[in-house]
């Protein structure tokens, strides 16, 4: 597959045809994208808790890759994908104005804009387990001589 997430894509067929959104998901394994605010479906949720209700919830389905394009940030065109290596890795081009389509390889390529407009990086956030301190609660009752066995 030549999309990935968080790229923008045009959607070339069906429904949605002429419809450009970013790429949430891929699933590689069966050649589907999910694409922001293309293919809405309600899904009607029951409410499964206590405090949940019961409701009709709007969101993407996935639509299969062949049906979108990729859109290049710099022509601004929906294009197919050629290949290029830039600093001995593999990396997406475009085909109409041979731009670099990875975002990565994209960023190198201009520093200086790059420093301009740092990409928010989703902080991810390490859980902290919060060690358990062998805490061994320590009650009167260790000093409680054992009782007698057979008392039940
Ligand atoms: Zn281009």
């Amino acid at each position: 597959m030549n999309v990935k997430v968080n790229d923008t894509v045009l959607v070339i067929t069906g429904k949605y045809k002429g419809k450009q959104g970013k790429v949430l998901k891929t699933e590689p394994k069966t050649n589907r994208v999910i694409v922001e605010g293309v293919n809405l479906v309600h899904k009607h949720e029951k409410a499964r808790k206590a405090n949940d209700t019961s409701r009709i919830v709007t969101e993407e389905a996935p639509i299969d890759v062949s049906n979108v394009e990729l859109v290049c940030d710099k022509c601004g065109k929906a294009t197919r994908v050629g290949h290029a290596v830039v600093d001995g890795k593999r990396v997406r081009v475009c085909k109409k104005c041979g731009a670099v389509l990875d975002k990565a390889y994209a960023k190198k390529a201009k520093k200086a804009a790059a420093a301009e407009q740092k990409e928010e990086a989703p902080k991810k956030r390490t859980r902290k387990r919060t060690q358990k301190t062998s805490e061994t609660p320590e009650t009167a009752e260790t000093a409680a001589p054992a009782t007698e066995k057979g008392e039940e």
